[in-house]
């Protein structure tokens, strides 16, 4: 059975390292929405043709073009098998198409990671960047694994815009889990955790959340 995927969670919570490792260990594609409005700004389709047009005026890509986007994404064969969705839905809109794109055949399960508001501030504020690069610093290094450069701290993560910056998140996302919260295939994760461990604790979600499927 392919394994579809929604990871959502706040900034800060690991929600993207999570989803990559999830789809490495499955085998199956880690689609996030930058990766796929730049990919399809390129490819010169229909959609991206549009996509590119309203990155390049500097606004913000709607829905429409979104959930072609993503249509395009996951009807290609290497999806076949399942997904992993990071950054997208992002709005109720949004999840209503994604489930008017996928079939019953095989559950749509989605990954709530949580973490105390507390907790991302500190980890968000004492996050630091290589100045050379950009390359984001492995906690408790004195310099750039990647280049050697020396490390920085990011100019909006601290702790007020972080505070901000959740807020907002907190704001947009609350419809979208309330949308989804009553699902039998919703889970909550523990994301004040080693990053082992919440991957353990995702693991063990989406088989729970594949057996009730069943
Ligand atoms: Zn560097």
């Amino acid at each position: 059975m392919a394994v579809r995927l929604v990871m959502l969670g706040p900034p800060g919570a690991g929600k993207g390292t999570q989803a990559e490792r999830f789809a490495r260990e499955r085998g199956v594609p880690k689609i996030s929405t930058g990766d796929i409005l730049r990919e399809a700004a390129q490819s010169g389709t229909d959609v991206g043709r549009k996509a590119k047009a309203v990155m390049d005026a500097g606004r913000l890509v709607g829905d429409d073009i979104m959930n072609g986007i993503v249509r395009e994404r996951i009807e290609r064969n290497d999806a076949r098998r399942g997904f992993v969705l990071d950054g997208f839905p992002r709005t109720v809109a949004q999840a209503e198409a994604l489930d008017a794109l996928l079939d019953d055949e095989s559950p749509l399960v989605i990954i709530d990671i949580e973490i105390p508001e507390d907790v991302l501030v500190r980890r968000l504020s004492t996050r630091r960047i290589c100045g050379s690069c950009g390359w984001t610093a492995v906690p408790g290094s004195t310099s750039c694994s990647r280049c050697g450069g020396a490390l920085v701290q990011r100019r909006d993560d601290d702790d007020n815009v972080v505070r901000e910056r959740l807020g907002v998140y907190g704001r947009d996302t609350q419809p979208l889990v309330n949308y989804y919260r009553r699902r039998p295939t919703f889970r909550s994760v523990d994301g004040d955790q080693s990053p082992d461990a919440v991957a353990a604790d995702i693991s063990a979600a989406v088989a729970a959340a594949v057996r009730v499927h069943e």
